[in-house]
């Protein structure tokens, strides 16, 4: 019963609503404007509402529900408060449409937070206009290109991008034109050197580096890499999901960084399962400041407003910014306070170097370094089982999976993220799970090829799935 559509527990002329009776005469609305069709409703009672929704709700897995160690993503405990000052109605009830003069509370956040990341960063200036990581990789490159065009530097066509990067960094490059240069990881997990310098030339507009890499690696070397790019007249632009990491006490800036964006929805929780919503600020040295997306915002005469840089990339998004996740940023920011700001990098690394430790006797270890905020394995050392396997017998243990299969370096990637909420607990319960799934691959491998077996649905045909999928709610119905 409780694994139906909505439709499927429909009976005709079933509601659970009632209306008011009607004080006003009924007007039918002219033939062009009604539709030809039934509208096609389920009739169904309040009960049926409730239970179909709760029980759908309870088949979800977030991350109030356990721990959701999905590397990259930082699936972080977003705390309330965040939400609550979200909802307040003197927020959630403004008009992206209203003049200016009467969101000043609004623009005020804007302009704190953009203070505030600009502190954390070193940048200059901020904008909100991004609506995700990969909406702000786009902006800073058109950023990057015009700061180049206005230069009269048009041969600058060329991005390198590392092969580990996150897949985001090679398509926001793509779609501003810029040729991709890939450059290989060494031995130890971190950009080669000397690569780099073979690959250097006055055609390069830049290069997108994400530090901590993907591999949850600090790059050692960031201040000789911004050198060398820097000195063929390239710009540095820093990819800031791994933020989380450094927040406090390492900025951007310093590491020789001219872009920069940040997902508040990871560093700064706002909860971004299933793809939203999030906010991507990009933000800028000194020198780039003009050419930042208008509108933008600006204090003049005690009063804030919106104003149109003629020097600026243009317009990239319909509003201003996506302002409940900002809001929900500046909240916690605000929770934290200076004070306690480091203490999420310091905890989210010796949470990761913890899980190593612990379980690098059982996994494969390929890169055995001090990792950042993440820690990536290669599969089981005994290769009884894939990591596959192993994700999907985790969901018999009732955690989420860590990410799997990325970075690509790697064929058995298994890219854990605890972050810094978890208490040694609940990072001890998830190790212990996952020393057991190693010992049943010993013993009784066939437990990990078939399972997940306490879930919903078992094991997904994921071939076809991919190939064929099924998205309509019609056909479902025909099959
Ligand atoms: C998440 C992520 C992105 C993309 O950010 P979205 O907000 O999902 O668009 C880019 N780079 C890295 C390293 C990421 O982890």
């Amino acid at each position: 019963m409780y694994n139906k559509l909505i439709f499927e527990i429909s009976k005709p002329g079933r509601i659970g609503y009632s209306l008011p009776k009607t004080e006003v005469p009924s007007f039918d609305l002219p033939n062009e404007l009604s539709r030809e069709e039934e509208l096609l409703m389920p009739e169904v009672s309040e009960l049926d509402v409730i239970r179909h929704f709760t029980n759908l709700s309870k088949k979800n897995y977030g991350v109030d529900q356990g721990f959701y160690p999905l590397g990259s993503c930082t699936m972080k405990y977003n705390p309330k408060i965040n939400e609550e000052v979200a909802r307040n109605a003197n927020f959630a009830s403004i008009h992206p449409l209203q003049p200016p003069t009467t969101v000043q509370g609004a623009l005020e956040v804007y302009a704190t937070l953009s203070d505030y990341l600009s502190e954390l960063t070193g940048m200059s200036a901020f904008t909100f206009n991004g609506f995700a990581g990969a909406h702000g990789e786009l902006i800073g490159l058109m950023i990057m290109k015009e700061y180049h065009m206005k230069r009269n530097d048009t041969k600058r066509t060329k991005i390198i991008v590392p092969l580990s990067a996150h897949g985001t960094n090679p398509a926001s490059s793509a779609l501003v034109d810029f040729e991709i240069i890939g450059i290989k990881t060494n031995e130890k997990g971190l950009v080669d050197l000397d690569e780099l310098k073979s690959v250097m030339s006055d055609e390069v507009a830049g290069m997108m580096l994400t530090n901590p890499n993907t591999l949850g690696l600090f790059e050692t070397d960031i201040l000789e890499i911004s050198k060398v790019v820097h000195e063929y007249g390239g710009l540095m632009y820093y990819d800031g999901a791994n933020l989380n990491a450094l927040l406090g006490l390492v900025r951007p800036q310093d590491m020789g960084f001219d872009i920069i964006h940040l997902n508040l929805h990871k560093t700064f929780s706002t909860p971004h399962g299933g793809g939203g919503p999030g906010a991507g600020p990009v933000g800028v040295n000194a020198d780039l400041v003009d050419f930042l997306p208008n509108p933008q915002v600006r204090k003049v005469n005690g009063q804030f407003e919106l104003f149109y840089n003629p020097q600026s990339i243009g317009s990239v998004s319909g509003f201003y910014g996506n302002f409940l996740v900002v809001l929900r940023a500046f909240a916690y920011l605000l929770t934290l306070g200076k004070e306690n700001v480091a203490q999420v990098a310091k905890y989210a690394v010796l949470n990761a170097n913890y899980i190593k430790e612990k379980l690098k006797g059982h996994y494969k270890l390929p890169i055995d370094d001090n990792f950042m905020h993440e820690v990536v394995f290669d599969g089981l050392i005994s290769e009884k089982a894939t990591t596959l396997d192993v994700a999907k017998r985790l969901l018999d243990y009732g955690y989420h999976p860590p990410t799997i299969y990325f970075p690509l370096l790697f064929h058995q990637s298994l890219m854990i993220e605890p972050t810094e909420v978890e208490s040694k607990e609940t990072l001890d319960a998830f190790i212990e799970a996952m020393i057991k799934i190693a010992e049943e691959a010993e013993t009784d491998v066939e437990l990990l090829k078939t399972a997940p077996h306490h879930t919903v649905v078992r094991r997904l045909d994921e071939v076809t799935a991919a190939r064929n999928p099924i998205l309509k709610y019609r056909d479902t119905l025909n099959d």
